[in-house]
């Protein structure tokens, strides 16, 4: 993968890292082929193999290796806000909007409900998330979005500047929203769960598989893999960002944009009734947004879009992310006489997501038997998984049409 990178932060406190699956090394055909093992092509397989559908997915490096393994876990089921009901309404039409509105509401629950159905041992948390106001016009501007709420007023609370402060433990921010439906997970460890759950269901996963090409030839799709040819019925690209190229007309459907991920060192277990004692994820409305949360061993996990070259530089990224993270808690530093160096980041990780033009997940039908899904900029852990296992149904329904 293509990133920039110190460690990856999950991998260290993941039980089992890396999966082992087969390399693909001998030719086989299927009904359903997924290229990419992360939470989307995963959600995919899942549902699609439900029919008794030959369900084969292949991944060129292992499971979560792309962001669905490294994110940052938060369970935010909501757009960002660069969508306006107005834009959806343009791009989708009211009646469909209204729809995929009650979609992205229900994700957050949808995916509790998953983790707990299928016993995924990822460190679920389901303490909400809070959407808190940078400025005291932006808190109004929540207020008002709070009141025209249509689809999830119960999920939602408002939040005081008081409030706000109770449950971060700072007097930073002037009020907020708490959706409830919201929360963390190990990313790494659910990504494991769903390839558990995938395998159970009988679907063929493969590791270190590479896919290079693509043909299509009489009504079939062929995948050239390592030195072996995988012959399909339908095809669906998962390969988000890393698409490297595999259809010209993915890649050109999204810009890359590049995160950053930066995770503290272990931090006394008595700072959790200080910072964020609400033990909820926390992201902020200003446009250099903030955002942390807790990690299961007791880290600050910070991260955020990288702008201004910032990219190419992550010594550079790691300290800002860092001072802002320290700034924040300078209340408890002063009080409790600590050294800022307590909270120095001790893993850090940078690379790309794919935003697609409208910053709303996509499905790009590339022919008859080829289609692609680009899950969702930032927000893809709830809503991915929604949009793949829905896909998954409607392959499994539709496998044999055009
Ligand atoms: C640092 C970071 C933090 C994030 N934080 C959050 C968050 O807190 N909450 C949230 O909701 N979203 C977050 N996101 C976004 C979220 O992680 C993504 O939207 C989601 O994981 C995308 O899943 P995916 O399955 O589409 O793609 P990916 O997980 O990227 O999977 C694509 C897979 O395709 C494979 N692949 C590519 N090309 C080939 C090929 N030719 N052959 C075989 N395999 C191939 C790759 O190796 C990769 O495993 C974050 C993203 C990043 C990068």
């Amino acid at each position: 993968m293509n990133n920039n990178k110190e460690s990856y932060f999950w991998d260290k406190i993941s039980k089992n890292t890396n999966s082992s699956f087969d390399v693909l090394s001998s030719s086989l055909s299927t009904d359903i082929a997924i290229v990419g093992g992360g939470l989307v092509g995963l959600s995919i397989a899942i549902e699609a193999s439900n029919n008794g559908h030959d369900v084969v997915l292949i991944e060129k490096n292992h499971i979560g290796n792309g962001s669905s393994g490294l994110n940052s876990g938060f369970i935010v089921p909501k757009l960002r806000p660069l969508t306006t009901k107005k834009s959806l309404n343009q791009l989708l039409g009211e009646e469909n909007s209204k729809t995929f509105l009650e979609l992205v509401s229900a994700s957050g629950q949808e995916i509790f409900n998953d983790i707990k159905r299928y016993k995924i041992q990822c460190q679920l948390n389901t303490n909400g998330w809070i959407s808190a106001a940078h400025t005291s016009e932006t808190s109004i501007n929540q207020i008002r979005e709070y009141r025209k709420e249509e689809y999830r007023k119960k999920d939602i609370q408002l939040l005081s500047k008081k409030d706000l402060q109770t449950m971060s433990g700072f007097n930073y921010w002037s009020g907020g929203l708490l959706y409830k439906s919201a929360g963390s997970i190990n990313p790494k460890a659910y990504n494991e769960g769903l390839s558990d759950i995938a395998t159970k269901r009988g679907v063929k996963i493969f590791e270190n598989s590479c896919v290079q090409k693509i043909k299509e030839k009489d009504n079939e799709v062929y995948l050239s893999v390592n030195n072996s040819i995988v012959k399909a019925k339908k095809l669906v690209l998962a390969t988000n960002a890393l698409n490297e190229n595999l259809h010209p007309l993915v890649s050109k459907s999204f810009m890359k944009i590049n995160i950053y991920q930066g995770v503290t060192y272990q931090l006394p277990e008595e700072l959790r009734k200080h910072i964020l004692p609400s033990n909820s994820v926390i992201t902020d409305t200003s446009p250099v947004q903030i955002a942390f949360r807790w990690t299961p061993d007791n880290r600050i996990l910070t991260g955020g879009v990288l702008r201004l070259g910032l990219g190419k530089r992550l010594d550079l990224a790691k300290y800002v992310f860092g001072e802002r993270l320290k700034n924040i808690f300078s209340p408890i530093i002063q009080d409790y006489n600590m050294p800022k160096s307590i909270f120095n980041i001790e893993f850090s990780w940078s690379g790309p997501i794919a935003i697609t033009k409208t910053g709303m997940p996509m499905i790009i039908k590339v022919s008859n038997l080829t289609s692609a899904i680009i899950s969702c900029n930032g927000r893809g852990v709830a809503l991915g998984t929604s949009i793949g296992k829905l896909y998954g149904k409607y392959l499994t329904n539709n496998i044999y049409f055009h």
